[in-house]
C-alpha cells in the first residue's frame, strides 16, 4: 500500500547482513547469493566502508559540485587506474550513467545513431529504455528515442555488414546480465571494437553489472583485450550507497566542458567516500585473482551436483555471475531456494542468477551448490509425481 507496485516482491523482510548472511524479521537465515542484485560485492556492512562512511558522516554529508570535492577526485583517481581510462563524471545510477555516455557520445561525434543489442539492458530512463533492445521494458510509453537501432548478441558477421558514417556509438555488455548471463564471445566484442574504429564511432561498454571486480577482473572488458572510449558502471560501486559513474577517454573531455551536463547528487561527499573504500580493497590484484578462482570453484561445485540432473541445461558465467539455465520456469527455483535458505534471482524465464558477494567463502558455494541440487531434485520428482 502507498506504494506504486512496480516492484514483485518476494514476501521476506530483511532486518539485518552481514557478509554473504542475511536474517529476516522472523529470524531466519540466509545466504545471500542475490547481493542486491550486483551491489553488495564485499557483502552486507563492508568494515572498511562502513567506517569510511562512518568517519564522513561525521564532517560533513553533502557538498554541491559548485566546490571541490577530494574524496571524489580520489575515487575518480582509482576508477581511471582500474579502467585504463581518464576521465570520471558520477552520478547516482547505472540509467544516469548510461545517459552520461549517450550525451557525450552524440555531443563528441555530431552523429545521432546508437547500435545496441538484443535482450541488452541499460536501464530505464528514456533515452536507456530506448538503448534496451527488449520490447517489454519500453511497451506503452510511447516514441522513444529514434535514433537506436538494435543487432542480434554475438552475431558478429551482423557487426561487420554495417556500413554507416551516422552511428555515433555502438553500447554493448561484455556479459548479458537481465538478458540471460550471455556472455559476450571475444570474436563478437573485438568485431565490435574495430567496427567503431572503421566508423569513428565510440565503443560504450556498459559494466553497470560486470564491473567493480564482479567477473574477477576490474571490469569485465579486460577479459577479452577490448580498448573502450566509455564505460559505465554503478551497481558494485559503492558496495550499497547509490552511486553510478561515466568514465571515458581524455579526448572526450572538450564534450563534457563545464556546463554541459551535471548531477545535483552525483559524487557528494558520503558517495565518494563508499566508491574510495570500496574500490581500495577491490581493485587489488590478489583479491581479483581471488575473485576468479572462487568463480572456478562454484562452477565446478556446481558441474558436480548438477550434471545428472535433466532440468539443468547450461551452467556459465565469468568469476562470480553465474547463470544456471533449467527447462522449468526459474523463477520456481527461486522461491523453492529462498525456503531453504539460498537467496538467486533470475535473468529471463529460464535463468537461475547467482550473484554472491565477492568476499563469500569456498564453503558458502559449495553449500549453496547443494541447495540448488535438493530443490531441483525436488521439482524433477514433484514434476514425476504430478
Ligand atoms: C542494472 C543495470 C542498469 C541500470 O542500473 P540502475 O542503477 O538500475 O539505473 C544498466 N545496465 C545494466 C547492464 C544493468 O545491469
Amino acid at each position: 500500500m502507498s506504494l506504486f507496485p512496480t516492484y514483485n516482491r518476494f514476501p521476506l523482510t530483511i532486518v539485518s547482513g552481514e557478509g554473504t548472511k542475511v536474517t529476516d524479521d522472523q529470524g531466519k537465515e540466509y545466504l545471500d547469493f542475490v547481493s542486491g542484485i550486483a551491489v553488495c560485492n564485499l557483502g552486507h556492512r563492508p568494515p572498511k566502508v562502513q567506517e569510511a562512511l562512518q568517519k564522513q558522516l561525521d564532517q560533513v554529508w553533502h557538498v554541491s559540485n559548485l566546490y571541490e570535492i577530494p574524496a571524489q577526485q580520489k575515487a575518480a583517481e582509482l576508477l581511471c587506474e582500474g579502467s585504463g581510462l581518464d576521465y570520471a563524471f558520477f552520478c547516482n545510477s547505472g540509467a544516469e550513467a548510461n545517459e552520461a555516455a549517450i550525451k557525450l557520445a552524440r555531443k563528441h561525434t555530431g552523429r545521432e545513431k546508437i547500435i545496441s543489442f538484443k535482450q541488452s539492458f541499460h536501464g530505464r530512463t528514456f533515452a536507456t529504455m530506448s538503448a534496451t533492445g527488449q520490447a517489454k521494458i519500453q511497451e506503452g510509453f510511447g516514441s522513444l528515442l529514434q535514433t537506436f537501432e538494435y543487432f542480434p548478441y554475438n552475431d558478429k558477421e551482423a557487426i561487420e555488414r554495417v556500413h554507416d558514417g551516422s552511428v555515433a556509438a555502438i553500447m554493448v555488455e561484455v556479459i548479458q546480465g537481465e538478458g540471460g548471463v550471455i556472455p559476450g564471445t571475444t570474436e563478437f566484442l573485438q568485431a565490435v571494437e574495430a567496427k567503431c574504429d572503421e566508423l569513428g564511432a565510440l565503443m560504450i561498454i556498459d559494466e553497470v553489472q560486470t564491473g567493480i571486480g564482479r567477473t574477477g577482473k576490474t571490469f569485465a572488458y579486460q577479459h577479452h583485450g577490448l580498448n573502450p572510449d566509455i564505460v559505465t558502471t554503478a551497481k558494485g560501486l559503492g558496495s550499497g550507497f547509490p552511486v553510478g559513474a561515466m568514465i571515458g577517454k581524455e579526448k572526450l573531455a572538450p564534450s563534457f566542458s563545464a556546463g554541459a551536463h551535471g548531477s545535483t547528487f552525483g559524487g557528494n561527499p558520503l558517495a565518494s567516500a563508499a566508491v574510495q573504500a570500496t574500490l581500495e580493497e577491490i581493485f587489488v590484484s590478489s583479491f581479483l585473482t581471488d575473485v576468479e578462482e572462487k568463480g572456478h570453484t562454484f562452477v565446478q561445485a556446481l558441474q558436480e551436483e548438477l550434471s545428472s540432473l535433466n532440468s539443468v541445461k547450461d551452467i556459465r558465467g565469468k568469476g562470480l555471475m553465474i547463470g544456471v539455465e533449467v527447462d522449468t520456469p526459474a523463477i520456481e527455483l527461486v522461491h523453492s531456494l529462498r525456503g531453504r535458505g539460498l537467496l538467486a534471482v533470475v535473468a529471463g524465464p529460464n535463468v537461475l542468477r547467482l550473484l554472491p558477494p565477492l568476499t563469500v567463502e569456498t564453503e558458502e558455494l559449495q553449500r549453496a551448490a547443494a541447495l540448488i541440487k535438493a530443490s531441483l531434485v525436488e521439482q524433477e520428482k514433484n514434476l514425476q509425481n504430478a
